[in-house]
């Protein structure tokens, strides 16, 4: 799907296995950028170099083209295909110097943040040949570039992308879904980061990783305030289950994920570990206040 000028969203499905009969049915999108050579905006899970090279195809152009694949983050769903993309292309790979451990060790990376069914949604670690740091710019073709934005929260190296030509900020996962599964590592770094992102002016077109392109400025406006509003909401709940009581972190997030009416299989060990960065937090801090 063409979003703007230059950048085309892939939908990649994937599942996420939480049992041998059940599995989560999950999707994440990777963009594709068309000047005179081809970026990619994330590789999505391992297998999705098939769709984002048939996507490539359907618009006349070649694989082949890919000169770079810049990695939001290190997580399964955006790194898992890198490895065959790099293998078919030579592209390079940059990424932000805080994840570049665990895309070339991941295997370190399965140790650290055991996500169910890691073995199958990652093709394996990728050497990072280029390392992002925020503000600066990358060209992605003759009068096209973007600027790094470091958006910590979710990872610590989580970046998003200021694409000024087209008017387009790529969000990668910095931005919350309400209603969706908590994932993030530190809760103040979350929302220091969408203020950051939401002081950017001009801003025509929002890609976020969970979700279709969000167009218009007051749309998007209105969307960066929900996922505050998320954040905020979800750390209320960690503090008043957390109140007075002694639990271990999984009953406290079994309470939480009940009371912001999430399904139970909610519960699980990353949701706690977001949960957890909320307790380190405190309820002293000044977090929310505008
Ligand atoms: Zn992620």
């Amino acid at each position: 799907m063409q979003v703007t000028k230059h950048l085309h969203a892939v939908r990649i499905p994937f599942q996420i296995p939480l049992s041998p009969e059940k599995a989560l049915d999950r999707f994440v999108y990777a963009f594709i950028c068309m000047a005179e050579t081809i970026t990619l905006i994330d590789s999505g899970v391992a297998g999705a170099d098939f769709i984002i090279f048939d996507a490539i195809r359907e618009h006349g152009r070649d694989p082949a083209e890919i000169a770079m694949l810049i990695l939001s983050h290190s997580h399964p769903d955006h790194l898992g295909a890198a490895r065959a993309v790099k293998n078919a292309t030579g592209c390079r790979i940059c990424a932000h110097a805080n994840e570049r451990l665990w895309i070339e060790d991941t295997q370190q990376q399965f140790q650290d943040r055991p996500v169910p069914g890691f073995q199958m949604l990652v093709g394996g670690p990728v050497p990072v040949d280029r390392v992002l740091r925020d503000g600066e710019t990358v060209e992605l073709g003759q009068d096209l570039s973007c600027t790094v934005i470091h958006t910590p929260g979710h990872s610590a190296g989580s970046i998003s992308l200021l694409l000024a030509g087209d008017k387009t900020l790529f969000t990668g996962d910095a931005l919350p879904l309400p209603g969706d599964l908590p994932i993030y590592e530190n809760i103040v770094d979350c929302v220091q980061s969408i203020r950051k992102l939401q002081d950017i002016d001009a801003v025509q077109t929002l890609l976020s990783s969970w979700e279709p392109p969000v167009v218009g400025q007051k749309k998007i406006q209105v969307r960066m305030a929900a996922a505050i509003a998320y954040l905020e909401k979800i750390h209320g709940a960690v503090l008043a289950a957390a109140t007075g009581k002694k639990l271990d972190m999984m009953e406290l997030c079994r309470q939480v994920v009940a009371a912001l009416g999430l399904p139970p299989a909610a519960a699980n060990p990353l949701v706690a570990r977001s949960f957890a960065s909320s307790l380190a937090a405190g309820a002293d801090h000044s977090l929310f206040a505008v």
